[in-house]
This record gives C-alpha cells, sequence and structure tokens, in this order.
C-alpha cells in the first residue's frame, strides 16, 4: 500500500495552532497507534514522532503517512 493510500486510512485531529507551528493527532485504527504531528511555520518543516520519521526521512527525505494525512487536510 502506498502512503497516499495509508494517510487516507488515518483520523487527524488538530490539537492546537499557535502562530509557530500546527499541532495534530494522528491515529492508526487498524494498527491502534497513535502518534504526534508538528508543522513548523517557521521552518516550513513537518515532524512526526514516529519511528520511520525518525529512521528514514533523512535519507529517503519522503514524508510518513501521518504527515501525509496530516497535510491534506490541514
Ligand atoms: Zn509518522
Amino acid at each position: 500500500m502506498s502512503i497516499e493510500d495509508r494517510a487516507k486510512r488515518l483520523d487527524v485531529k488538530k490539537d492546537y495552532e499557535t502562530q509557530k507551528r500546527v499541532a495534530f493527532t494522528v491515529k492508526d485504527k487498524e494498527r491502534k497507534t497513535k502518534h504526534s504531528v508538528f508543522y513548523s511555520k517557521d521552518k516550513k518543516e513537518w515532524f512526526c514522532d514516529c519511528k520511520w520519521y525518525a529512521t528514514r526521512f533523512n535519507s529517503t527525505k519522503r514524508h510518513c503517512a501521518h504527515v501525509t494525512a496530516a497535510k491534506n487536510r490541514s
């Protein structure tokens, strides 16, 4: 399944928005996982606390499904 397809199956809830950042909680009902996604308005960068993001983003420059889901709905 592509990241885009996985992103469509995730639940995105916007937690709060400040002048500097937007925060989301992204839930995967099938895998029973929950991740925090942030968007930094200063740096124009997305961040997720999942393992994929911590280990793979630097080499692939591809966002995880959680960030993709938050992006689609923001
Ligand atoms: Zn993620």
